[in-house]
């Protein structure tokens, strides 16, 4: 049987794709490797688990005072917490599209055999090959393992997904990367009372940032426990022991469990993508044009394997993309305007637009705007004051440019700033607005008044 539409994988694109398409009459067949996965990354291993610890360990840090068994225990009902959610979501992803009359959910690893050929090495055994009018690829991505001799099969090395899995609490935490989910985990895990030092591989704290945000997101973490040694680089492990290099000297550091923070890669291994036709880019994701489409006719590809921003939502927009190009709309990835996105540590930010740095090397004149979160009567209710809000807004045109909030409900409020960027409105519109007291949204009553 030929099939309307084979889609690789049951992550956030392919999902919503398989199931618009089934109610549009079309037969499709979605394969995911691992029954584990359905509902994909975000899911099972990636924003809902780690966001359910994130919420469970703002709460252990209640308890700092006591003792380590004790955090081990919340810890251990944390965990059990977060697979009943993520079990619960798993659940209901695969009911929503496997009772779909037009949708196969298919077990198994699939791989081309030609432009319009799947084959499919079946999860319980043998293989079968799917003949489709389009394939679409939405295989996510996976971690980058760094090139450290004793890494590999260390039963102390974990990555985000198998130390979020791990039930025991470690009582000494050592990472190796300094990005965005590695700070979330660094966060979390000093809430949960772990001891966590973090070994960054250069000087500069999270680049992409202002100074003074990096700073105070650096400061806001010590203030926590968290340890950051900058200019540490990984030479080696020897089981528990990891020996770095810090300014020319070598030391060692213990730790029940090293996590692997080092970034995420498209999963394009095993895909046979050649035999389709689909070329790859210099950094292995699927080469895709502003349509997503593949250098082969009929095959897209969508969500973290094209390359993109890797986030649920930016996989969800390549979905939107594909499904109007099929439905003859005008989306493209050139139309997506401004992608925000939030670091869920303790006092989370929420970053969107361009950065004060960014303004002065193009030369825009701005004028930048910040508001400690110590004057928000909303964080003071909170109990929760560290950080600032800065806006970047173009000296000329009142426009908003960007704005880097570090504050409680970050994740939240940078949403309004992408709106009224998005909408192209003036900052005078968010500093006029009346807002819901006391909330951490009235903020923009003071910061756009500056
Ligand atoms: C710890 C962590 C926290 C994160 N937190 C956030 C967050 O807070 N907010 C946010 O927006 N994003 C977050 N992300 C990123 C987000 O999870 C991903 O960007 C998103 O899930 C990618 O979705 P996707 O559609 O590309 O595919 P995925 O959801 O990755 O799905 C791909 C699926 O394809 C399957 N697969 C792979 N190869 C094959 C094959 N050959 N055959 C069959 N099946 C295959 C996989 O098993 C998987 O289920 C986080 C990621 C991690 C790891």
């Amino acid at each position: 049987m030929r099939y309307d539409a084979v889609i690789l994988g049951f992550g956030e694109a392919g999902k919503t794709l398989a199931g618009a398409l089934a109610k549009q009459g079309k037969k499709v067949v979605l394969v995911e490797r691992s029954r584990g996965m359905y509902g994909g990354t975000c899911i099972n291993v990636g924003c809902i688990p780690s966001k359910s610890l994130v919420t469970s360990a703002a709460e252990a840090k209640l308890h700092a005072d006591a003792p380590f068994e004790e955090k081990a225990a919340r810890y251990a009902e944390a965990n059990a917490e977060k697979r009943r959610v993520t079990g619960l979501l798993r659940g209901k992803n695969y009911d929503k599209l496997n009772d779909l009359e037009n949708v196969t959910v298919m077990d198994g690893f699939g791989r081309f055999l030609s432009g319009h050929e799947v084959e499919v090495l079946l999860t319980d055994g043998g293989s079968t090959v799917l003949e489709a009018d389009r394939i679409f690829i939405n295989t996510g991505s996976e971690p980058v393992i760094p090139r450290i001799e004793g890494l590999e099969g260390n039963p102390h090395v974990y990555f985000s997904e198998t130390l979020m899995d791990e039930e025991k609490l470690p009582r000494d935490l050592v990472m190796i990367g300094a990005g965005y989910i590695g700070m979330e985990f660094a966060s979390m895990y000093a809430n949960f009372g772990s001891n966590v030092t973090v070994l960054q591989d250069g000087d500069v704290f999270l680049p992409r940032e202002d100074r003074d945000v990096a700073e105070a997101i650096h400061g806001l973490l010590e203030k926590q426990g968290v340890k950051i040694l900058e200019n540490a680089k990984t030479s080696r492990l020897d089981g528990g022991d990891v020996i770095f290099e810090k300014d020319g000297v070598q030391q060692t550091l213990h730790a029940d469990a090293v996590l692997v923070a080092t970034g995420r890669k498209a999963a394009t291994e095993g895909l046979q993508l050649d035999k389709a036709g689909v070329a790859v880019t210099p950094r292995g994701a699927v080469e895709t044009d502003a349509l997503l489409r593949t250098t082969a006719p009929d095959i897209w590809a969508l969500g973290d394997v094209n390359g993109g921003p890797q986030f649920t939502f930016v996989s969800l927009d390549d979905y939107r993309i594909v499904m109007s190009q099929l439905n003859s709309g005008s989306r493209s990835r050139d139309d997506r305007q401004n992608v925000p996105y939030s670091v869920f540590m303790d006092t989370p930010l929420g970053r969107v637009g361009i950065t004060e740095a960014e303004a002065e090397k193009k030369g825009i004149p701005v004028r930048i705007l910040k508001l400690p979160t110590a004057a928000v009567p909303k964080a003071q209710v909170l109990r929760h004051t560290g950080g600032f809000l800065k806006a970047v807004v173009h000296a000329e045109t009142g426009k908003i440019l960007g704005a880097s909030l570090l504050c409680p409900e970050a994740y939240e409020l940078i949403n309004t700033i992408k709106l009224a960027m998005d909408e192209d409105l003036d900052y005078t519109v968010l500093r006029d607005r009346i807002y819901t007291h006391p909330t951490m949204t009235e903020a923009f009553n003071d910061l756009f008044a500056l």
